[in-house]
């Protein structure tokens, strides 16, 4: 095995296995993330200097770096805190860190995501969202996963009150979810799924060039935020990317870790 293999995630060693998503896969998707806002963070200030106030970069950075740091420690041993056991615990814990540590829009935004993705879709009727029960699963199927995400886009929905083509963070979000929906409702291959969902998010990131805001601070530019590529946006399409560097990537395409 190639050393470049050896980095990536499980999936590549057992092919049934590939089928569904796992607790690990997805610690490793959040770890993932952290590095590519650690890498990119430069180019999403960048963005929201144009039509923001050149903080999304830093804002993602303090967030993401707080989530490792709670998934590092907690797997070292070296904390009060436990492991998350389940994959609920584990996007609870990511939301939780993300309210509590980003001031911007964003933070409540993503954290929203979190939440609501962790939610045990069969149990949380009429709960409060922190008190609602969480997925207890360390696995999940692909439709599983899609029900997750499609979830979590409901979640920003309602906490930004936006829908798409407002030019935010849901442009990139909503049509992902419809595309990994899409790709589990047609049985398609796990990796299969991911890529097309990939493609839809990259399509709905570079959409929002052409959008004119109409919710968070770029709203307050009207017409003339047409033109920039939407900053949040931009994030969520590092967060759909790293989800598939984590669960499928690509033969050929495995970034350097
Ligand atoms: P702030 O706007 O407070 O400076 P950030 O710069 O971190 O926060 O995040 C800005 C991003 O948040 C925008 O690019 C957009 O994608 C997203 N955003 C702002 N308001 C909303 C909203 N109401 N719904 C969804 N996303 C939003
Ligand atoms: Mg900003």
């Amino acid at each position: 095995m190639r050393a470049e293999q050896s980095m990536r995630p499980e999936t590549d060693v057992h092919p049934e296995a590939a089928a569904e998503v796992t607790l690990e896969q997805l610690r490793a998707w959040l770890l993932r993330y952290a590095d590519r806002i650690d890498e990119s963070a430069s180019i999403l200030t960048e963005l929201d200097a144009a039509i923001g106030d050149a903080d999304h970069g830093a804002n993602m950075l303090r967030g993401m770096q707080r989530v490792r740091q709670r998934l590092l420690e907690t797997h070292s041993g070296d904390t009060p805190h436990e492991a998350p056991a389940d994959i609920g615990t584990l996007l609870r814990t990511v939301a939780m860190t993300l309210i509590s540590s980003v001031g911007g829009a964003a933070g409540p935004l993503y954290g929203a995501f979190f939440l609501r993705a962790a939610r045990d879709p069969a149990g949380s009727a009429g709960s409060a969202e922190a008190a609602a029960p969480v997925v207890a699963a360390r696995t999940l199927t692909l439709p599983q996963l899609a029900q997750m995400f499609q979830a979590g886009v409901e979640g920003v929905e309602q906490r930004g009150k936006a829908r798409p083509d407002e030019k935010t963070m849901l442009d990139t979000l909503a049509p992902a979810a419809a595309a990994l929906s899409q790709a589990a409702n047609e049985q398609r291959p796990l990796a299969e799924a991911l890529q097309l969902t990939l493609a839809a998010a990259e399509a709905g990131m570079r959409h929002t060039v052409e959008l004119e805001a109409t919710k968070g601070r770029a709203s307050y530019l009207g017409p003339r935020s047409i033109g920039h590529q939407d900053p949040g946006a931009t994030s969520s399409y590092y967060l759909v990317e790293s989800l598939v560097w984590a669960v499928a990537p690509p033969p050929d395409a495995a970034p350097a870790a």
